[in-house]
């Protein structure tokens, strides 16, 4: 169901009958494993205050759920860690806030890969989430349980954060609509920190016009977020006619699987048959990207990961002797075995012998990868490509195999450095029935219109 079929049984019935139905299917749905916790209590005061007309607004009533990364009201922000098992958020996400401003109800927190370090949700600290078409498939990740809840239409639309990949490649999985906006559109403030250069908020929808919807009340600047732009999104009704559509030639090689390499070609056609132009180009420093991404962003993540010491917030292992095992301890408890990959792998580029040789390469070159987007930008409107390099691989197939992981992000982590939007829109089945996604990328800002050439596609 879309936003508007929701509004519309709202007015039939009742909020609060709405957000019993979405509590209910939420639990019917429960062995995917998508949600960490309901929100119920909260949600169900809410759903009564706009029955009562105390709460309204553009969203009034429609149910939502948002990635556990989210500090938000009702049940524990855990971050799918153990570090955050029990922590309550003192205060909400900005992103949140807004939703909620416009009487959006937020009914459950969903599952990820912990502190967002994942593509499958298999490393959440608690269990894996369950792909929704085919359930001994991953969910796709790190927003996994954001994408599967979604897609099985428990609710119209689910938040969810995109550092490299975490909104596009699990919508692809499942899908569903996923919105990776240009960096600094949405604050991040009350969102748990992954990588501060690249994180971004974005949300998961069945269609469209629902992603146009909730974009349009998240974007903005926000004082608390120095990194948000003013707001520069607007919903687009009259889409530019013939545009210049650049096909990424790096991404359609013989390492990406044919089944997918065709969905994105038939895209290409569907585009063409609507007046658009599509070029093959050419983007030679997406090879080096995933190198670039694992070291500016595991370097960001050991910054930010500092704060969970066991002394401010979260957990505090018990038994330490000393202080030096308090932070031990407590983190050696707390992080899952990619949180503390990245910990090393981060550590090891910013140390005084290494800086120069990685960290300060890897982000000259990041400079080169923006600047060859920024060139293509000067002749195309909008680039197209794979979102992931296969669809949804089996629960457990790549566990034992980071660097295999790491090679899912190849085509979604260069926007991720480079700032861009980009989104991942469902574009058919492979042979085995799994959802093939196809992720749109602009110039910086160009969301909306990204949002509108997608949308002028839809079921055709
Ligand atoms: N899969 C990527 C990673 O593991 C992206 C994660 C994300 O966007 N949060 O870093």
């Amino acid at each position: 169901m879309t936003i508007s079929d929701i509004q519309q049984k709202i007015k039939d019935s009742s909020a609060r009958a709405v957000i019993e139905n979405a509590l209910k299917l939420a639990d019917e749905k429960s062995e995917y494993h998508a949600l960490l916790s309901l929100t119920a209590e909260r949600a169900l005061r809410r759903a009564d205050d706009i029955d009562s007309g105390k709460i309204v607004g553009k969203l009034a009533g429609v149910p939502f759920v948002v990635k556990d990364n989210f500090l938000a009201f009702g049940a524990p922000t855990t971050a799918a860690s153990k570090m955050l098992e029990d922590f309550n958020a003192p205060l909400q996400a900005t992103a949140v806030e807004k939703l909620e401003a416009e009487g959006a109800i937020c009914i459950g927190k969903s599952n990820l890969d912990a502190f967002a370090h994942g593509g499958s949700t298999e490393n959440s600290a608690f269990r894996p989430t369950k792909n929704a078409v085919d359930r001994t498939k991953v969910a796709g990740g790190s927003s996994g349980g954001s994408a599967v809840i979604t897609a099985l239409d428990v609710v119209p639309f689910a938040l969810g954060s995109d550092t490299g990949g975490s909104i596009r490649q699990p919508a692809s999985f499942n899908g569903v609509v996923g919105v990776k906006p240009t960096y600094g559109a949405v604050s991040r403030y009350g969102v748990v920190a992954m990588a501060s250069s690249t994180d971004t908020i974005g949300v998961f929808t069945q269609n469209i016009a629902d992603a146009e919807v909730v974009m349009d009340i998240m974007a903005g600047q926000d004082e608390r977020d120095m990194t948000t732009l003013p707001d520069f999104f607007e919903i687009q009704n009259d889409l530019k006619p013939n545009q210049k559509i650049g096909l990424i030639s790096d991404f359609m090689t013989d390492d990406v699987d044919g089944d997918v390499r065709e969905k994105i070609n038939k895209y290409a056609d569907k585009l063409r048959q609507n007046g658009h132009i599509i070029e093959e180009v050419k983007l030679p420093m997406a090879e080096y990207a995933l190198a670039m991404y694992y070291i500016i962003v595991p370097a960001e993540i050991c910054s930010n990961l500092a704060r969970y010491d066991g002394i401010r917030y979260g957990l505090r292992a018990e038994n330490a002797i000393n202080l030096a095992e308090v932070y031990g301890k407590t983190r050696d408890e707390g992080f899952v075995t990619e949180n503390k990959r990245r910990i090393m792998i981060g550590s090891f580029v910013l140390s005084s012998g290494f800086f120069d040789a990685y960290y300060l390469k890897a982000q000259k070159a990041r400079t080169l990868l923006i600047n060859e987007f920024n060139k293509l930008f000067t002749s195309y409107d909008v680039l197209i490509g794979p979102v992931t390099p296969t669809t949804a691989f089996g629960l457990g197939e790549n566990t034992s195999d980071p660097i295999k992981m790491y090679l899912g992000d190849i085509m979604t982590v260069p926007t991720s450095l480079a700032g861009l939007p980009a989104i991942s829109v469902p574009a058919g089945m492979d042979k085995t029935g799994l959802p093939v996604g196809v992720q749109l990328i602009g110039p910086m800002k160009s969301d909306a219109k990204l949002l509108s050439l997608a949308k002028s596609l839809e079921d055709k």
